[in-house]
């Protein structure tokens, strides 16, 4: 049977790994793409290099997946729609024996509150049927998990110390756009902040603990402590790690308007009743936002995002800082796409190419952090991210 891959989900991210699963035909076979806007799908078929298949679906309606995938009978499904689809896509997967991947973990649409206890429950059933869900495989969920795998097994004999440090220093030229999903982005920002310290979750005000942190190539930027799911898995997986955190710069003027709109209540994911009709805020402000797939074209400057790790090797303490720099105009210049699509498609499509040719293929659910990071780092690079590496610095977050 010929090879072929569904893909589900036609925004920002979607539109890098279509690109680049059709540039490779012999792991990826035939790529068919569907999401809600069958135009979207269209749009993308459009900047392929080579031909593609694209259906409307709704991902929400587990029988109409199973109709899918049953048609299409793909090897892998790769789910980059958003996280409310992430159940119902693996009850499909189930149904069908199909792989699954995904980029984002489940969160219930009415409760802001992201956890991995709804996906990892499936581990028994993906296990008995002989199938894998690749759970969180994009940069931060994704490459963060690699990475701490690289240092564990590489670096160190204990990490004790984690810190994640998330900074996007470019600029896309419009007043107030979410590089993501913006419904997901601002669900995930206003929520309380939330780190791991000596065995317990620690949780504070959303965005009460910031300092600036110095990036590399970059420089300093104000970094502010916020709760991001990587660090649950993590600390499940390597249990010596004694503090985590996650860090992600914010620029003042987006601060502001997220404060305006906070206080005016656009934020809020209870539905309102206007003229007739219940509407959620939040969902509103979403389809008057751009959309984060329209924002490459004039975005200039780089992301850097990494992994700073404190901890023992051969007895000694040691430092360990391990790194990615993506420039908005290259990833633009490769799949029409700005840089934080791109830092999720690539390893979302790197994951997948391992899943595919048996390297990262394991019946049953895992997170990235559980797979060997010696294959993933050089096909990140081959698809166009590149990782970095310090050893024994001063580690940027240290710094006061
Ligand atoms: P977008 O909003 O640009 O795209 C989401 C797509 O999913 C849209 O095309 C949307 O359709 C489609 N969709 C939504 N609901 C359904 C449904 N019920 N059935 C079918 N299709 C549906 O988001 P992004 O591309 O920016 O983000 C995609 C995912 O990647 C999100 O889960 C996000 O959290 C994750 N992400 C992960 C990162 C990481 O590093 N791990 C970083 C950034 C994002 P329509 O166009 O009709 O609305």
């Amino acid at each position: 049977m010929s090879k072929r891959t569904l893909i589900i989900g036609a925004g920002g991210v979607g539109s890098v790994v279509v690109q680049k699963c059709a540039r490779v035909p012999e792991v990826f076979g035939k790529v068919v793409l569907a999401s809600r806007t069958l135009s979207k799908c269209e749009q993308i078929a459009h900047l392929c290099d080579n031909p593609i298949e694209t259906v409307q679906v709704d991902a929400d309606n587990v029988q109409e997946v199973v109709a899918l995938i049953e048609r299409v009978r793909p090897s892998l499904l790769i789910n980059v729609a958003l996280p409310y689809q992430d159940l119902s896509l693996m009850e499909a997967c189930l149904a069908t024996k199909t792989h699954y991947m995904d980029t984002a973990n489940y969160e219930p649409r009415d409760v802001a509150k992201f956890e991995y206890k709804w996906q990892w429950a499936y581990h028994e059933k993906f296990k008995e049927a002989g199938i894998m869900a690749l759970l969180g495989c994009g940069f931060d969920p994704g490459v963060t998990g690699v990475y701490t795998h690289y240092a564990a097994t590489k670096q160190f004999d204990e990490i004790h110390y984690l810190d994640i440090v998330d900074c996007n220093a470019g600029d896309h030229g419009k007043a107030f756009a979410t590089n993501f999903n913006p419904e997901i982005n601002i669900r995930e920002i206003t929520q309380p902040g939330r780190y791991w310290e000596n065995g317990q979750w620690i949780e504070i005000p959303a965005m009460s603990i910031h300092k600036p942190i110095a990036y590399p190539g970059i420089g300093n930027r104000e970094s502010y402590v916020l709760f991001h799911e990587e660090l649950e898995s993590i600390v499940k997986h390597y249990p010596s790690i004694k503090r985590a955190r996650f860090w992600m710069t914010f620029g003042e003027k987006y601060i502001n308007f997220l404060n305006v709109l906070q206080e005016v209540g656009m934020t809020s994911i209870k539905p309102v009743h206007y003229e007739g009709h219940d509407i959620v805020p939040l969902q509103f402000l979403k389809a008057v936002l751009p959309e984060p797939s329209s924002l490459g074209e004039n975005y200039q400057g780089e992301t850097s995002i990494g992994c700073q790790f404190r901890g023992i090797q051969n007895g000694k303490p040691k430092t360990f800082y391990i790194w990615n720099n993506c420039k908005h105009q290259d990833a633009y210049k490769d799949v029409r796409a700005q840089g934080i699509s791109y830092t999720t498609g690539v390893p979302a499509t790197t994951g997948a190419h391992l899943l595919l040719t048996g390297q990262w293929l394991k019946p049953g659910v895992y997170n990235t952090e559980e797979m060997p990071s010696d294959y993933f780092l050089p096909l990140m690079e081959h698809y166009g991210l590149k990782t970095e590496v310090s050893e024994n610095i001063p580690l940027p977050v240290e710094v006061e």
